[in-house]
C-alpha cells in the first residue's frame, strides 16, 4: 500500500513501525491545560505513550491497534478542527502579544466557522491548509500554505491584510473586513475546481516552499518558550507542560517550531528555549529529526539519537536535518545539511531537500562530523 500524499487524522489511522499513528488539530492549535491532559491520557492509556508536535502545529499520537486508536479518538475528538476540511493554522500569539493585529482572533473565530461549514472532501482536503498570521513577535513565515493571511502593517494601525493564494502571482490586498469574503470565495473556487492543492489551479506556478520556515521568535515578555526536542514527548511532559501553563493563563500554544508557548506561566531555564532550538545544540542552531526507525518502517537509521549526537557538535548558527528517507517529514524545506538515511548510513545534500541529489553517499556520522567542518576531534 502506498502512503505517498496520504494524512493520518483521528478518524484514519496511519500504519507506522510501532503501530498506528494519529494526528490530532486541535482547533487554533491550542489546548487548554485540562484538554491538554485529555491528550496526554489517550495517548498513555491507548497508544504506547508517544506524542509528535509537527511542523504545522498539530499532535501526532502514536503506538495505537484499531481499537485503541478508536478509543482514543472518542475521547480526544471533539478538540479536532473538522475532518476533511483545510486546516487553519493561526499565529500562536494571536490575542497575547500587542503587536498582533487586534482582530486576528476574531478572523480566527469566523474563519473556523467557515471552514466548518464546507462540505467534507476526503482525500483532497487533508494537506490543504490556510495560514492567519497577524504579524508581531511570532509570525508564521513562509509555510507554503495554499491561502496565507498576514496583516499588512503595525497592529494598531489596521492597515488591512495581504491574502495570497499558493502558485497566484498576485496578492491581493483587502481591509479587515473584507477577509472572511475573500476567502470564502477562494475556497469554493478550490472546492469546484476539484483539485486537491491550491496552486494545481495555476498551472505552471512553481511550487512555494512548503514546510516551518526557519523564523526568529524573539523572547516575548510574560511568555514562556517550552522547548520539545526533536517534537517528541510523552504523556508524562506533556502533563507537566499542562501543569505549567496553569500558572499563567491556563494554555498551551502549540508552534511550528518545536516549541509550546504559555503566555504568563512560571519561568524554567531547563525547559524553555528558543524557537526551533533543540537541546543540546547550541544557541541559534537549528536541529530537526524525524522518528527514524523506532516509528517509521521506511528509515534503517535512528536519526533522533544520530541528531542528538550531532547537536553537540555543531556550530552556533547552523542548520541541519536528519532525514530516516528521501520524504523528508521533519522538514519538507532546504537545510544547509540534510542527512539522508539509507541501508543504515546516510546520503548528504548540501542547502536543498531530503528529496534532492545529495553530494555525499553513504556515509557514517563520523564522515559527516569529518567531512563537513564540524568539531572533528569529536568522537561520534
Ligand atoms: S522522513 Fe522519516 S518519518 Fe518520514 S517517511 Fe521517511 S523515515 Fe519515515
Amino acid at each position: 500500500m502506498s502512503l505517498r500524499g496520504w494524512c493520518p487524522s483521528l478518524a484514519e489511522p496511519m500504519p507506522a513501525a510501532d503501530g498506528l499513528l494519529v494526528r490530532l488539530r486541535p482547533r487554533l492549535a491550542r489546548l487548554s491545560a485540562a484538554e491538554a491532559r485529555l491528550v496526554a491520557d489517550a495517548a498513555a492509556r491507548h497508544g504506547n505513550g508517544a506524542i509528535e508536535l509537527t511542523n504545522r502545529g498539530n499532535l501526532q499520537l502514536r503506538g495505537f491497534s484499531a481499537a485503541s486508536a478508536a478509543a482514543a479518538a472518542a475521547m480526544i475528538g471533539p478538540l479536532d478542527q473538522p475532518v476533511r476540511r483545510p486546516g487553519l493554522l493561526t499565529a500562536p500569539l494571536l490575542g497575547v502579544d500587542p503587536a498582533a493585529h487586534p482582530a486576528g482572533e476574531v478572523l480566527a473565530a469566523r474563519l473556523g466557522a467557515v471552514i466548518a461549514a464546507l462540505p467534507e472532501v476526503s482525500g483532497r482536503a487533508e494537506k490543504f491548509f490556510i495560514t492567519l498570521d497577524g504579524g508581531g513577535a511570532a509570525g508564521l513565515g513562509a509555510m507554503g500554505a495554499d491561502i496565507a493571511m498576514t496583516a499588512a502593517g503595525p497592529a494598531m494601525q489596521d492597515a488591512g491584510w495581504v491574502l495570497r493564494r499558493d502558485g497566484d502571482p498576485h496578492a491581493v490586498f483587502c481591509a479587515t473586513d473584507a477577509v472572511v469574503g475573500v476567502v470564502e470565495g477562494w475556497l469554493r473556487d478550490w472546492l469546484r475546481a476539484g483539485v486537491a492543492r491550491m496552486r494545481e489551479m495555476f498551472p505552471g506556478a512553481e511550487a512555494a516552499a512548503r514546510g516551518s520556515a526557519a523564523v526568529t521568535v524573539d523572547r516575548i515578555p510574560g511568555v514562556a518558550m517550552v522547548s520539545v526536542p526533536f517534537g517528541a514527548m510523552d504523556a508524562a511532559r506533556l502533563r507537566a507542560i499542562a501543569d505549567r501553563a496553569e500558572s499563567g493563563d491556563g494554555v498551551l500554544r502549540l508552534t511550528p517550531w518545536r516549541v509550546i508557548m504559555l503566555a504568563g506561566a512560571r519561568a524554567d531555564a531547563d525547559a524553555d528555549a528558543d524557537a526551533d532550538a533543540d537541546a543540546g545544540a547550541p544557541a541559534g542552531a537549528r536541529v530537526r529529526a524525524c522518528v527514524g526507525r523506532l516509528g517509521c518502517a521506511a528509515a534503517s537509521t535512528d536519526t533522533r539519537a544520530d541528531a542528538a549526537l550531532l547537536a553537540a557538535r555543531l556550530w552556533a548558527d547552523c542548520d541541519v536535518h536528519v532525514s530516516g528517507c528521501a520524504k523528508g517529514c521533519a522538514h519538507p524545506m532546504a537545510a544547509a545539511l540534510t542527512l539522508v538515511g539509507r541501508d543504515g548510513r546516510y546520503d548528504v545534500v548540501v542547502d536543498g531537500r531530503a528529496g534532492d541529489a545529495p553530494v555525499r553517499l553513504g556515509l557514517g556520522l563520523a564522515d559527516v562530523v569529518a567531512q563537513f567542518g564540524m568539531l572533528a576531534d569529536a568522537a561520534v
